[in-house]
């Protein structure tokens, strides 16, 4: 099913990216792998074409390191918690989606310079106003680049965001556009140390709103893996 599930979100893509006349690459799919297990996450890395994301750095750590197959980018898009950045260095993420505050990017700086080692960041955006999402204030944003730009072990590679939950698409497609909005003036800034590549949005509900929106990264869940049962 999850092989079938794959093939289908996959093709779907396709349409959408030849609709769009984008190269059939010009999006990373992101399985989103929260509460699946490792037998379940091999069967998602050996189908193909996917890398894997998870959103706590506990369950990360229980099941990446022990996979079949290593996946070829292990991106994470939880909210970081400091006493967990330690933990989740050692997971080696390809690029973390999830930094909102100056706090934990200088703790995050920190625990890297002490490695030696550069960490790719994204910035996560709240785009819906909605009080309990996690992200900057759009009004916050640059002065949150310029301050993280300066840190030398972290290098900002674009936004992300979550958009509002919600029947309405328009709203929807609100949030993706002004993510894109965000992210072209941050780009306009030329900030040294700063480089826009990346617009992390689109989940099971939503991603072909934020592909036509924009997006290059989208975070796949529930409709490869089915409905998610936490316990
Ligand atoms: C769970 C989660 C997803 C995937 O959600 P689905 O609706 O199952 O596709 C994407 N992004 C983040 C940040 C998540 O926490």
């Amino acid at each position: 099913m999850i092989k079938q599930n794959l093939q289908n979100v996959k093709s779907d893509l396709n349409e959408i990216l030849l609709k769009l006349g984008k190269p059939a690459d010009a999006v990373k799919l992101l399985a989103v792998t929260k509460t699946q297990t490792i037998e379940i996450i091999n069967t998602a890395i050996t189908a193909g074409g996917v890398y894997i994301a998870e959103n706590k750095v506990q369950d990360a750590s229980l099941k990446i390191p022990h996979l079949a197959v290593q996946p070829t980018e292990f991106h994470f898009i939880g909210k970081l918690q400091s006493n967990k950045i330690n933990k989740l260095l050692a997971l080696k993420p390809n690029l973390i989606h999830t930094i909102d505050k100056l706090s934990t990017a200088e703790k995050l700086n920190n625990a890297l310079q002490k490695n030696g080692r550069i960490q790719e960041v994204l910035i996560q955006v709240n785009t819906s106003d909605e009080e309990q999402k996690n992200g900057v204030a759009p009004q916050d944003l640059l002065e949150l680049v310029r301050s993280i730009a300066i840190l030398p072990n972290l290098k900002i590679k674009g936004l992300m965001t979550v958009s509002i939950l919600s029947d309405d698409e328009s709203k929807i497609r609100f949030c993706f556009a002004k993510l894109r909005k965000l992210f072209k003036a941050i780009e306009e800034e030329k900030i040294k140390n700063v480089d826009m590549k990346y617009l992390s949005m689109g989940m099971s509900g939503d991603y072909k709103i934020a592909i036509e929106e924009g997006a290059n990264i989208i975070r796949l869940g529930s409709i490869i893996f089915g409905k998610r049962v936490y316990k």
